[in-house]
């Protein structure tokens, strides 16, 4: 499933090429499942920036019109000087660059769970109050978690670090990983939390974003891949996540437990 890093992979291959004048959007049949907001088309609008919140993807074109890109489970986008014809591409943008060499923007979902929202200034801005702080932005701060953990006493703190509303970008292995760098159980009430916990998470979020996000994203079976079709090579940063041995101590078991339903790792020797 792309995640922050792999989203922000995403968008720091597609900047380098903008701004793009778009030529034509090509959909394939199925892609009305996909594509949940028409209020504009990108057809004849110049591409300006692309830019990413939490695991969200904007296309920022011209006079304030923005495209929301959800990647869902298996979403990801291609960048190509040729037509992309990998199987799945349900989203064909072409335009010409600021050099007048054509370039293909394609996005590729084999799972079909992503959205796309073509959403005037005033909708991109009202969709986008349904996410929290970045988790890679100055907001996310020791006291922005310790607000959010007061919100909520009687969540865990793993499943809560999933809440997109709360915590924009966080995902599932990096909500395992954010645990284990700071210390925590992730079946902790947050009612149980210290503001010294509150730190411990936001640093451990930087150490997990750092390792992640240098690398080009983290990959697992299921398939994430960057804008060139390649795999991320994150994996190895892990510390307890799908681990045998905890990174951190290199010497106890990791043990694995399901939270809400979603897969979650910590060291029992390192986590309390
Ligand atoms: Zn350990």
């Amino acid at each position: 499933m792309p995640e922050l890093p792999e989203v922000e992979t995403i968008k720091n291959q597609i900047a380098p090429h903008l701004p793009l004048k778009v030529v034509s959007v090509v959909y394939s049949e199925v892609a009305g499942s996909i594509v949940k907001d028409k209020e504009f088309s990108p057809r004849g609008k110049v591409l300006e920036r692309v830019a990413r919140k939490g695991k969200v993807l904007l296309f920022e074109f011209e006079g304030g019109l923005v495209s929301i890109s959800g990647l869902g489970m298996s979403g990801g986008w291609r960048v190509s000087e040729t037509k992309v014809l990998e199987k799945h591409t349900h989203v064909q943008i072409k335009g010409l660059k600021e050099n007048g060499d054509t370039l293909f923007l394609a996005y590729v979902d084999p799972r079909r769970f992503g959205n796309l929202h073509h959403l005037k200034a005033e909708g991109a801005q009202k969709w986008l109050t349904r996410l929290g702080a970045d988790v890679s932005s100055p907001e996310f701060t020791a006291d922005y978690i310790w607000g959010r953990l007061q919100k909520c006493p009687q969540k865990e703190i793993k499943p809560f670090l999933l809440e997109q509303n709360h915590f924009a970008g966080v995902g599932n292995y990096m909500a395992s990983e954010v645990c284990a760098h700071a210390r925590i159980l992730p079946s902790r009430r947050n009612h149980t939390l210290t503001k010294k916990d509150a730190r411990n998470i936001e640093k451990a979020m930087k150490i997990v974003l750092e390792g992640t996000v240098k690398s080009g994203g983290t990959t697992f079976s299921g398939g994430y891949k960057d804008t060139t079709g390649n795999a991320g090579e994150g994996v190895k940063n892990l510390v307890v996540f799908y681990q045998q041995v905890c990174g951190l101590c290199e010497k106890s078991k990791v043990i694995k437990t399901v939270l809400k339903g979603r897969g979650t790792y910590h060291c029992p020797r390192c986590q309390n």
